[in-house]
């Protein structure tokens, strides 16, 4: 069974049509699992919320989920995302709502993988993003895999099977990684607005038979040109938004 991962696609649909165009050249999926932060920043919240749906995915609240339908207070968004948490529940249909307000509170356990938006010591919020991080998650990881998003960055940790220092491994496009009886925590990269310095979107494929996650990018088309910009004209290059509608 194969398993397409997403994180933080931000209402970013044509990235989220890139993906799965990419996805499906490389064998398709069986199933879906989103690890947060479905809306926000970009301009197509209900479409990518019809393709969520549609898949029937399995997909865990993020934190601009759960403020667009008011089940966080803005108080704690920056400027930027207030703004754009603010038009987007202009924009959501009823349908679209309900379907925030319905999601899944992280963590979440599927099998041999937890799935979880910011860390497991703060579901929704901690960005993780060094091995100090990874390492207080990880105790309280009891699944060989958790998969985390929120920091929109294609990252990787590992812990060695008898215990002992958390590390960075590296994520690299195109190569599997597994978890050979290490615990292993994983971002994925962002869909909609990467935060790496690549404007491509990022997302990975989980074979589960294999044991294996492989992390992927690709650009989106835009004039009938490929174009290395999964941006969405929502965010520049160093992940900021430019342009909140
Ligand atoms: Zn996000």
């Amino acid at each position: 069974m194969r398993i397409l991962v997403l994180a933080d696609i931000h209402s970013n649909l044509q990235a989220l049509e890139a993906v799965a165009a990419d996805a499906e050249t490389r064998g398709g999926w069986d199933a879906v699992w989103c690890l947060g932060d479905v809306v926000g920043y970009g301009p197509d919240p209900n479409a990518c919320i019809a393709w969520l749906r549609e898949q029937q995915a399995t997909v865990i609240a993020g934190n601009h989920d759960l403020a667009c339908v008011g089940a966080i207070q803005l108080v704690d968004f920056n400027a930027w995302a207030t703004a754009s948490c603010q038009w987007t529940q202009t924009k959501l249909t009823p349908a679209s709502a309900a379907y925030l307000r319905a999601l899944t509170k992280p963590p979440l356990v599927v099998g041999d993988f937890t799935l979880t938006h910011g860390s497991l010591v703060d579901p929704v919020w901690e960005y993780t993003t060094t091995a100090q991080v990874a390492a207080a998650s990880m105790l309280r990881q009891t699944t060989p895999w958790c998969l985390v998003g929120h920091a929109h960055l294609p990252l990787s940790f590992g812990r060695p099977a008898r215990g002992g220092d958390v590390t960075a491994t590296a994520l690299t496009e195109g190569v599997a990684i597994t978890a050979n009886g290490r615990r292993v925590l994983c971002n994925p990269g962002s869909v909609g607005q990467p935060r790496d310095g690549d404007p491509r979107a990022a997302y990975a494929v989980v074979d589960l038979a294999a044991g294996t996650l492989t992390p992927y990018r690709v650009g989106r088309r835009r004039g009938g040109s490929a174009a290395a910009d999964a941006g969405g004209g929502t965010a520049g290059a160093a992940g900021e938004p430019t342009g909140c509608r």
